[in-house]
């Protein structure tokens, strides 16, 4: 609703923007981009009409406001004016219309709950709704999840102990198989944060310790018992008499989306590049999180542009593709890798391209919908990537390769505009001549003269010539990923042609 999210924001000249049956958006007028906005919230001009003032709004007053030219939503319980924002909406007004005069919350979080509006809508803040929040505010005061019977027995609990040197914190997740992906945990000074990832919830250890520590520690995953240890070296070897005092969401187990996003901040410590505009940032995280980002999942960085927060989502990949698939592959965990394609007047890819090597970013914990199970019993997968769509198939072609044991064939069918566009198309190749299990597609739209493979967008034909099961009755996954109305016909050519739900995983948001 809010901002923009970045699939619906194609650029101008992009074939994006020349799509038909996707989910157009309506082109903002010159002038009304991210940036012109953020310019207006600066310019001193009173946003909300009440001259600095906060009120406290009734239901009442609120559903006064639902018209263009007089607009007020409520989100987590604060009001916001949006109505000078209206033609800076990415998603055009007809779409923050659809909560004029109410409380917005679900809409938003169902679009992009990840955008910071706090920041965004700051000069257009109005007040709190007098009577209670329809939601809690997210990240502020979470309500402790009451849970009925039996979830309270899958809740996990923790304990800590204590010799001279060393802090001991155990985590009893009562989840048979933990593994390091779920286990998120970062201190600075004396605050812990500790998050349990238990399906779709989690589990939040949030401390002000009692003593320092020292910034690294040492994590211990018993994983068919579900322990989580975490080790922390006293600063001074003092007896602790309790853990520390527990912050707001401490203990508290609940649905991983009511839970605000968490970020610490990560050195730049290498920068390449792999295209003529795209580049591979290379994100040191601290001495002091344990942080893994699960295969097909995205992170968030967040920068201030022009003393806003602005925040875009970015998946990691990793740092080449890895051609031996015999064991394993053990990569590093200290770092994260981001392929990154930099628009000429993009916002936020401007201000990443303008880092410098030491310069930090925000990195958030990771989000997602896919799961690894999805592909563990596949026997042939098909990734259909697009432009940086690329991204997501890049950890999954690897999973894929080195941990599915049944798969037989795994087909990359590669979008791009033309050759120049195409990311790791070297390694690719190398990979296909290696590894008889896979197999690549170039398929160009905006191809020069020379070019003698394959062209065209996505269509039905392509998909029925190109996705095909290997066996009558193979399992089959196949993934897509690149501008929204690619990824939507995609999903819809598929379906026209027959392949189930299950048999389809979109990426998005
Ligand atoms: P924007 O400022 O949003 O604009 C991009 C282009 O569109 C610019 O050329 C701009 O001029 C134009 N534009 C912007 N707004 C408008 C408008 N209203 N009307 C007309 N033109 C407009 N990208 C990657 O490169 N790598 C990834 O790994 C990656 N992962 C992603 C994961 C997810 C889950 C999602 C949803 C997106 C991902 N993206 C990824 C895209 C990324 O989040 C950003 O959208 C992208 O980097 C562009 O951001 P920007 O602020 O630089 O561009
Ligand atoms: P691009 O504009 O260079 O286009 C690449 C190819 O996509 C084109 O050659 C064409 O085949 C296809 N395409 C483009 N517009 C289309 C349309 N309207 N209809 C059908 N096919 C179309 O791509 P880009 O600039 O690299 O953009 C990549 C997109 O992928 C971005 O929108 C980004 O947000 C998205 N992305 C999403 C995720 C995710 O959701 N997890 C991850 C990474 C990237």
């Amino acid at each position: 609703m809010l901002n923009v999210p970045p699939q619906a924001f194609p650029a101008p000249s992009s074939q994006q923007r020349a799509a038909a049956g996707g989910r157009a958006k309506v082109p903002l007028k010159p002038g009304r981009s991210l940036m012109d906005w953020i310019r207006l919230t600066k310019s001193g001009k009173d946003m909300t009409g009440l001259k600095g003032r906060l009120i406290e709004v009734t239901e009442d007053e609120l559903a006064k406001h639902n018209k263009k030219e007089d607009c007020w939503i409520c989100i987590r319980g604060f009001v916001y004016n949006v109505t000078p924002y209206m033609e800076y909406h990415p998603g055009g007004e007809d779409e923050l219309m659809k909560a004029a005069g109410t409380d917005g919350t679900d809409l938003f979080d169902q679009v992009h709950r990840w955008v910071n509006y706090e920041s965004m809508l700051k000069e257009c803040l109005v007040g709190r709704m007098a009577v209670k929040p329809i939601a809690a505010p997210k990240g502020m005061l979470p309500e402790k999840k009451v849970l009925s019977g039996a979830s309270k027995d899958l809740t996990p609990s923790y304990d800590w102990f204590q010799t001279d040197s060393l802090i001991t914190i155990v985590i009893y997740t009562k989840q048979k198989d933990m593994n390091a992906e779920l286990v998120i945990l970062d201190h600075e000074d004396k605050r812990l944060r500790g998050e349990i990832i238990v399906d779709d919830y989690s589990y939040l250890l949030e401390v002000d310790l009692d003593h320092a520590v020292e910034e690294d520690m040492a994590v211990n995953i018993a994983e068919k018992v579900g322990k989580v240890e975490i080790i922390l070296k006293k600063k001074d070897n003092v007896h602790w008499k309790i853990l520390g005092q527990p912050l707001e969401s401490h203990n508290t187990f609940m649905k991983r989306t009511d839970r605000g996003l968490f970020y610490r901040k990560c050195k730049l410590v290498l920068k390449t590049e792999v295209t003529h505009d795209t580049k591979l940032f290379c994100l040191l995280l601290p001495e002091s999180t344990h942080l893994r980002v699960p295969t097909g999942q995205h992170v968030y960085l967040k920068q201030i542009i022009a003393g806003t927060e602005v925040v875009k989502p970015y998946t990691p990949v990793l740092p080449f593709l890895p051609l031996d698939f015999k064991e394993p592959s053990c990569h590093d965990s200290a770092h994260i890798y981001l392929m990154i394609k930099i628009y000429s007047c993009g916002l936020f890819t401007q201000a990443l391209d303008h880092l410098q090597i030491g310069d930090c970013i925000s990195v958030s914990n990771p989000e997602g919908s896919f799961k690894k199970s999805q592909v563990q019993t596949s026997e042939d997968l098909f990734l259909l990537a697009a432009g940086t769509g690329f991204t997501p198939m890049v950890k999954l072609l690897n999973f894929a390769l080195t941990e599915v044991s049944c798969l037989r064939t795994v087909k990359l069918i590669f979008f791009n505009r033309t050759e120049d566009d195409i990311l790791w198309r070297n390694q690719l190749e190398q990979l296909a001549l290696k590894d008889q299990r896979f197999e690549i597609q170039f398929i160009l739209s905006q191809p020069k003269k020379d070019w003698v493979g394959k062209q065209g967008m996505i269509s039905s034909s392509l998909l029925s010539e190109f996705v095909k099961r290997s066996r009558k009755d193979s399992k089959v996954l196949i993934c897509i990923c690149g501008p929204t109305p690619f990824t939507e016909q995609g999903v819809q050519y598929l379906k026209d042609l027959g392949y189930s739900q299950e048999e389809v995983h979109p990426f998005t948001a």
